[in-house]
């Protein structure tokens, strides 16, 4: 156990260099493209890049225009802790390939790819806004070597400036993995398993707080994040996301 934490920190630390020794490939198919975290014709065109009109509480996108601050009838049935989701792409076997290199490929370069694809979500945030990250617990981070939220989270403070607060919140509880789970289980593991150290009051009160994760599946993690951090004074807090599942597809 000890020699796979190490193997994995070692791959994470390494792997930025060989990927850019590497001749640049498509983050998704894998052929060869003509720069680094560039995606082929082909990929591209397949990504579903998500755009407004949204819904206004948890940004799902309506068909058609309809007017500002509208939110949709599953917002007006349970309104989320969060104040909105901006994901870059819908959820689907073709952009969740993104994720799975980054977090078990080990090809963290792709988190600069996702940062770069969320500076356009930051340019609606106040100037004081707070990046922080969805943190992992120390077990889940001694495994992996690394967390994809994290490096995410530092590229896209240092593309637009904002701060970035890595132990706003931390992970008290180790939850299972949640892919296999319902909505109803998902919101039941993670309800109690961030908390806030007080010494972060500090940096959150009052501000708008970009809460930076790598897919948005059901929101149970996103609201858990959220309500601890809105507990703590912030005044909004916002998902930025590589990629959401839209109601009625499929979930990992
Ligand atoms: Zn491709
Ligand atoms: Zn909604």
């Amino acid at each position: 156990m000890e020699r796979q934490g190490e193997m994995a920190l070692i791959s994470a630390i390494l792997k930025p260099a060989l990927d850019f020794a590497l001749p640049p490939r498509c983050p998704i198919c894998g052929i060869l493209v003509d720069n680094d975290n560039r995606f082929c014709l082909g990929c591209w065109q397949e990504l579903r890049f998500l755009s407004e009109p949204w819904c206004d509480s948890c940004g799902v996108p309506f068909a058609f225009e309809r007017t500002v601050g509208s939110v949709c009838l599953n917002c007006l049935e349970h309104r989320p802790a969060h104040d909105g989701v901006r994901a870059v792409v819908a959820y689907d076997d073709h952009s969740a390939q993104l994720v799975t290199r980054l977090k078990y490929g080990g090809r963290l370069g792709l988190a600069r790819l996702i940062a770069e694809h969320l500076v356009k979500f930051s340019l609606a945030v106040p100037r004081d806004s707070v990046i922080v990250p969805v943190p992992l617990h120390r077990w889940r981070l001694w495994s992996r070597g690394f967390n994809q939220s994290v490096l995410i989270g530092r590229t896209l403070a240092e593309f637009t400036g904002l701060s970035l607060e890595l132990d706003a919140i931390c992970r008290k509880n180790a939850t299972p993995p949640l892919y296999s789970k319902s909505a109803k289980q998902r919101q039941k593991i993670v309800k109690d398993a961030f908390t806030m150290p007080g010494s972060s009051r500090a940096l959150i009160a009052g501000k708008t707080i970009v809460l930076v994760d790598d897919v948005y599946t059901t929101g149970s993690t996103s609201n858990a994040c959220a309500k601890v951090l809105k507990q703590g004074g912030a005044d909004k807090v916002l998902v930025f996301c590589w990629a959401r599942v839209l109601a009625g597809e499929d979930t990992i």
